[in-house]
């Protein structure tokens, strides 16, 4: 509004700067003109009157001074007072304006001074009488002066001036409002225009301005419009693209935070390196396989950040600048710095452009702890190696025997006797080696198929008993069976749980002293059932307690080695056990002797729905 209104401010002032240099000029050739015309007048009539005789000026008997037919003529309004003073400087003859004294100056006696103009103050109110006078002579003799006396112009109004001035400003003033008004109709399309660039400013939309002046402003609002219409078409464009762009960038940095998480959760390290070698990204892992800090590693080049000669090289081989485009299939193996029980294998992929598949871009290495893999390996390696030597063993005892049998050996029949029983335990041997082993290895490859069924438990540990014990009768040992008169039945594979009783039993047997004790035993507590073989043998020595369920493991005790075996019964029940939810644990005494526990729950292996109790 102010702002708006500041025009009109503008002009009030312009105009009235305006009306007072006009007053101002006025005002000044006014008095330019009045001391012009005092000065004429006053010296011409200063002369003129010089030139009278005295007789005419001074009134007489009968008649008039010129001075008072001067008054009466007088139209001059500064005229302030005529005077005709003697040389002894009397006064002859005067005429004042009303309230006008004049002052009492004698005029210097020099003659050079008797005609001339002065100012004179007057002694009554200090007001300056601009005064000419003249000399008068009769017939060549000064006779006195005449002196004319005029209100010396001041710069101010004067009340009679007032309407001239009044019309001089009275137009200037009437027709401001008219050019104001003019001066408004013109401006009001930009006024319009400017209102809608302020609109074009707020919420961005350009109005279209309805008023059409002509000339060059409307020529040039014309093309303001065009102007501000394409400024806001491309405004539009670039707002849209914007808002497209801003959908780009959140689906690229939702995309980017989850190819980053998927390759976080990645178990190997990640690193890929730009066309100059260095590390664009790098996940964590990297720290926990090679103890190498993210940051350290990030914008460097492998020799930068590694001191490991066999990575640099490796690296610089698979670098985009090294000249090899295509995929090279080999990895190294190194063993990190920082954990030397570790093995990590790096492998190196390159990165081609998805527009150009001639371009590398880069590349991406993978490290990865191949620590397991390689033990794995190697213990697959001992296996096979195991499985070939326990089946040598009775192979070359078969072997050794069958030749004997068709050499001369063979004709003595106490040799064939002793030939067909080694045969027969040998071929015993080989035959639980390889049932063992089968079982075994289809446990770990996951093949083992197991029949649950309804099994009483009683019954399955009273048989078994008895037929151990029948085998181990010539040994002198002393069986004990103690088993509560009522028991839950388990739901289990029956015939492995017998195959993991009968291992337990027969290393009670094979391990014990020859006066010994097999104790089977069984107690259910809280629906968990726990079977328990007991023997009052040989035992374990506690650094080989936690190795008796390793496969192939035998102990180096004299009196074990003493018995033959493979090392996969204990190894084989606790699969079967274990399979079941139940668990096989050992406590024994070195030459005291050991009990191995089995522990199940009633419930644990029996489904509900089967109903069984
Ligand atoms: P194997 O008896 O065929 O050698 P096992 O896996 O059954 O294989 O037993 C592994 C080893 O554990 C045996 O060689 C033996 O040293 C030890 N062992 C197993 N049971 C007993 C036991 N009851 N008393 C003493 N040592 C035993």
């Amino acid at each position: 509004m102010w702002r708006n209104e500041r025009l009109g401010l503008i002009m009030i002032m312009a105009s009235l700067l305006v009306m007072g240099a006009v007053v101002y000029l006025s005002f000044d050739y006014q008095l330019e003109t009045r001391l012009l015309q005092a000065r004429s007048q006053g010296v011409g009539l200063a002369k003129v009157l010089g030139g009278m005789s005295w007789e005419e000026l001074v009134p007489g008997q009968g008649r008039q001074g010129v001075l008072q037919a001067l008054r009466q003529g007088q139209s001059n309004p500064d005229f302030a007072y005529a005077a005709v003073i003697e040389r002894e400087g009397r006064l002859a003859s005067e005429i004042t304006q009303p309230g006008v004294i004049i002052p009492n100056r004698p005029i210097p006696d020099e003659p050079a001074a008797w005609l001339g103009e002065r100012a004179v103050v007057s002694d009554a109110d200090d007001e300056t009488f601009l005064e000419f006078h003249a000399p008068i002579f009769n017939k060549g003799k000064l006779m006195g002066h005449v002196r004319l006396g005029y209100h010396k112009p001041e710069f101010g109004l004067r009340y009679e001036e007032l309407p001239y001035f009044a019309s001089l400003v009275l137009p200037v003033f009437l027709l401001m409002p008219l050019f104001y008004l003019l001066l408004r109709r013109e401006i009001r399309p930009l006024r319009k225009m400017n209102e809608s660039l302020e609109q074009m400013l707020t919420d961005g939309l350009v109005q279209k301005v309805e008023l059409h002046p002509g000339g060059e402003l409307g020529g040039f609002m014309e093309r303001f419009m065009e102007f501000a219409n394409s400024a806001q078409t491309r405004i539009q464009t670039l707002e849209s693209e914007q808002s497209g762009l801003l959908t780009t960038t959140k689906l690229l940095s939702y995309k980017h935070a989850r190819v980053e998480s998927i390759l976080q959760t990645l178990p190997e390290a990640i690193l890929v390196m730009d066309e100059a070698g260095s590390v664009s990204y790098v996940n964590d892992r990297i720290s926990g396989l090679l103890g190498l800090e993210k940051d350290n590693i990030l914008g460097k080049r492998p020799h930068d950040w590694c001191d490991n000669p066999s990575i640099i090289s490796y690296l610089s081989r698979h670098n985009a600048q090294s000249g090899q485009v295509g995929y090279l299939s080999d990895s190294i193996q190194i063993v990190p710095q920082n954990d030397p029980d570790k093995l990590v294998e790096m492998k190196a992929y390159p990165l081609f452009s998805p527009r150009d598949n001639l371009h590398l871009l880069g590349s991406m290495v993978v490290i990865r702890d191949c620590t397991e893999e390689q033990m794995a390996r190697r213990s697959r390696g001992e296996f096979v190696a195991q499985v070939a030597h326990e089946l040598k063993t009775p192979l070359n005892v078969l072997a050794m025997y069958s030749e004997a049998l068709m050499g001369e050996d063979g004709n003595s029949e106490d040799f064939r006797t002793e030939a067909v029983n080694v045969i027969h335990d040998e071929v015993e041997r080989l035959s639980t080696l390889i049932n063992n082993l089968l079982a075994l290895t289809k446990f770990e490859l996951g093949g083992m198929q197991i029949s649950r069924q309804r099994v009483r438990l009683h019954e399955l540990l009273e048989d078994a008993f008895r037929n151990i014990s029948q085998s181990g009768r010539g040994k002198g040992l002393k069986f004990e069976l103690d088993l509560p008169r009522e028991m839950s039945p388990v739901f289990m594979d029956k015939d492995l749980l017998r195959i993991a009783i009968n291992n337990l039993l027969t290393n009670a047997i094979k391990y014990n002293s020859p006066d010994g004790q097999v104790t089977l035993s069984a107690e259910e507590l809280n629906g968990e059932i726990e079977i328990s073989v007991r023997d009052t043998g040989i035992g374990i020595a506690p650094a080989d307690q936690h190795r008796v369920f390793d496969k192939f493991f035998r102990s180096d005790d004299e009196k074990a080695r003493e018995q033959t075996g493979h090392g996969l019964g204990l190894p084989l029940a606790q699969q079967i056990i274990q399979m079941h939810h139940g668990s096989l644990t050992l406590e024994s005494e070195y030459g005291k002797g050991s009990r191995f526990v089995i522990r199940l729950e009633t419930d644990s292996g029996v489904p509900k729905q089967a109903g069984v109790a």
